[in-house]
């Protein structure tokens, strides 16, 4: 009997029939917290982290998760104890990276849409770095810190124009999506920050899409935006530090082979020296690299359902749980959780879930060897799952586990459906 491979999780693995997390058999986990049910290994993320930190060492480089991959508190208590500061995008998140105790200097702001009531909170909290999208949001930012009597610590996102070659929702750096500002306008809106009494320019952002396998992307984008630090400090406005965004994919099937985040850090690392800003502080964020292969979505067969033109292996999971194949037709692997030692064959399947949706599919033509009851695990769940989970049809989200070494702790527990309507009212 061959088992399949778990392409890209190391610290998952088979032993004899049996899928571990770690040093704990995830049958038993499930058996405990029933499914759906996330489990995450702490070692593969900070083995995720440590990559990046062997790359960034000797150097001035400040790590801040990109925390919409996955802002569960207990994953957040992870990555700041170990050091990392955070990249936000909402208020909401702002909160969060403050209930797990993160390093507010650590934390960069992100985002085209800021209110003002979160850029009062932001500013309040100290945050270490707000990236402006817009014109507009500089005028906004410096009139508001103006009114409390401070300045806020600016970086502008600058759109490089270069192709990530990734899904169309996923790429950002291009001159059609919604983020940063143009190349050729950069330098006249940094001259016009320089002159907001309510900003402080510290630096230079930009991030150019997600799941981002190729080198080349990257080296590109590093050209133009050291371009631009090149004619803004040419203009006399000086940049302490270039924020290089996130984007570095993982491998969701063995297709992908993105680069490992310290040998491509040492190419960019490379570039940055050889045009002569080596010593500038370095910011990353990296969001999905961090956490995507560290969590599994355990998932129980309900029941299958052949059919003339398809088979169907429905799930307990849907994609109000794992909605990157309804958002983006992304690809999941899906393994046994338990490698029976029925003899069934492999049929191929569509696994799907639920949810009253056609597009509430988590795998398409899967050849599986299942039986109703058994359990499914949804590989690469750790990044924009959970964290992207709704209440659609009225399903609470599932409980997240973290496991270390052999101890599995609950981090969230399963939601009851009727926890989805507290926030409503009836009609009198
Ligand atoms: C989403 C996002 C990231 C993280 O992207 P990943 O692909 O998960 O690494 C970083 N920076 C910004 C501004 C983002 O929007």
């Amino acid at each position: 009997m061959t088992l399949p491979a778990l392409p890209g999780h190391p610290h998952f693995a088979y032993r004899g029939t049996a899928l571990f997390a770690e040093d704990v058999c995830v049958s038993e986990l499930a058996a405990e917290h029933g499914t759906p049910l996330f489990v995450y290994s702490k070692a593969a993320m900070l083995s995720a982290l440590a990559s990046y930190q062997r790359g960034f060492e000797g150097r001035n480089a400040q790590i801040c998760y990109a925390m919409k991959a996955n802002s569960s508190l207990a994953v957040l208590q992870v990555f700041a104890r170990a050091g990392c500061g955070f990249d936000i995008v909402s208020g909401g998140e702002l909160e969060r990276v403050q209930a797990a105790g993160g390093d507010m200097r650590q934390v960069i702001f992100s985002g085209v849409g800021k209110t003002r009531a979160e850029m009062r909170q932001a500013l309040a909290a100290g945050i270490g770095c707000f990236n402006v999208e817009s014109e507009a949001e500089l005028g906004v930012l410096s009139s508001v810190a103006l009114a409390m009597g401070l300045r806020a610590p600016v970086s502008i996102r600058v759109n490089p124009n270069v192709d990530p070659k990734t899904h169309p929702y996923i790429s950002t750096g291009l001159k059609g999506n919604k983020f940063g500002v143009a190349h050729e306008d950069a330098v006249r809106i940094y001259q016009h920050a320089a002159l907001l009494d309510g900003l402080n320019v510290i630096g230079i952002d930009c991030h150019i899409g997600s799941q981002i396998t190729d080198v080349t992307p990257y080296l590109d984008a590093m050209d133009r935006v050291l371009d631009l630090v090149a004619a803004i400090e040419a203009a006399g406005i000086f940049l302490a530090h270039i924020d290089f965004g996130g984007g570095l994919g993982i491998n969701y099937s063995s297709d992908d082979q993105p680069p490992q985040a310290d040998a491509l850090w040492q190419q960019l690392l490379g570039k940055l020296d050889a045009r002569g800003y080596g010593g500038k502080k370095l910011m990353i964020e990296p969001g999905r690299s961090l956490v995507g292969n560290a969590g599994i979505c355990v998932t129980e067969v309900l029941y299958l359902k052949p059919g003339e033109q398809k088979n169907f292996c429905i799930i307990d999971a849907a994609m109000n749980d794992l909605p990157r194949p309804a958002m983006y037709q992304a690809f999941h692997a899906i393994v046994p959780v338990e490698q029976a030692a029925r003899q069934a064959a492999d049929v191929l399947y569509d696994v799907v879930g639920p949810v009253c949706e056609s597009g509430d599919w988590i795998g398409r033509d899967r050849l599986l060897s299942v039986a109703a009851g058994d359990q499914l695990a949804v590989l690469s769940a750790g990044a924009y799952c959970m964290s992207m989970a709704s209440n659609y049809n009225t399903r609470g989200r599932g409980a997240e586990l973290l496991v270390d070494g052999d101890a599995a702790r609950l981090i969230r527990a399963r939601e009851p459906p009727a926890d989805t309507s507290r926030p409503e009212l009836l009609l009198p």
